[in-house]
């Protein structure tokens, strides 16, 4: 079964003649497991999409089903709550809160909740960022590499089906970028999570299973990408 999907994805921006069709009639389905890259030009629609797939904001037309549940028609309370334990969402730009440590920016998404994480699996999570000995530092005494596993952690907190990751890359050099493409694919094998992430790398774009590409608000292509001679 598919684990999301979109029927006739419109989103119009601004009115009369400024308006901008982002998206444009986009269907698409995306299955339980895969890790799938979205590529396209600047302006192409990728971060659009995403905002919709995470419900961050709403499409002008069309209907976004996650795990069956139409998340196109909740209110904002309703959608909030939905995205905080079904997705996680990573930035280009970390986006961590400066004031809380590591551990807290990780947990934020259950403290906010009220919930405490479980011991093992914070555990688990930092092992496998690599973050054991920076639980008490501040954001700003991290490298780009160390702040995006720290975001990755927050994502993964509360083991969401689905990660949406926005550029993840964009801000790291090669070997970083390597290290954060390596832990999206072992979290999606581990969890059997399903991935999305926007670049405009093609490099970083073929580390994953599947490659859509957008232009103008349209899927103009969709590959399976073989790893058989890696
Ligand atoms: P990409 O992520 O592929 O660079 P975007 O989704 O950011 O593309 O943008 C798609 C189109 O929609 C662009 O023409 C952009 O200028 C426009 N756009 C995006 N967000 C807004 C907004 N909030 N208001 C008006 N136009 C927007
Ligand atoms: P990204 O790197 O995610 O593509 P952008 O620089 O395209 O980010 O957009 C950053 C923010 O600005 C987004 O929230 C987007 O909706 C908004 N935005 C993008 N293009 C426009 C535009 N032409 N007019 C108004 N807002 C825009």
């Amino acid at each position: 079964m598919d684990i999301l999907r979109t029927e006739n994805l419109s989103k119009i921006y601004g009115v009369g003649d400024k308006k901008v069709n982002a998206l444009d009639n986009l269907s698409l389905e995306i299955m339980k497991g895969e890790f799938v890259s979205i590529i396209g030009p600047s302006g192409s629609g990728k971060s659009t999409l995403l905002h919709m797939l995470g419900s961050v904001d709403r499409p002008t037309e069309g209907k976004i089903y996650i795990e069956g549940t139409d998340i196109s028609s909740m209110n904002e309370t309703e959608s909030a709550l939905f995205r905080r334990k079904n997705i996680g969402i990573i930035y280009q730009a970390y986006n961590l809160i400066p004031t809380l440590n590591v551990e807290k920016n990780i947990s934020l998404p259950m403290l906010l909740d009220g919930v405490k994480p479980d011991k093992e699996e914070f555990h688990k999570i930092i092992e496998m960022l690599g973050l054991n000995e920076r639980l008490n530092h501040f954001p700003n005494q991290l490298s780009g590499g160390q702040q995006q596993r720290v975001a990755i952690g927050r994502a993964l907190i509360y083991k969401p089906s689905i990660i949406l990751a926005d550029e993840p890359t964009g801000n790291l050099d090669s070997k970083n970028s390597k290290i954060i493409l390596e832990l999206l694919k072992r979290s999606n094998k581990e969890y059997n999570q399903t991935i999305i992430m926007i670049t405009h790398d093609e490099e970083v774009a073929l580390s994953a299973d599947r490659m859509l590409t957008i232009i103008d608000g349209k899927v103009v292509s969709d590959k399976v990408i073989s790893h058989e001679n890696y």
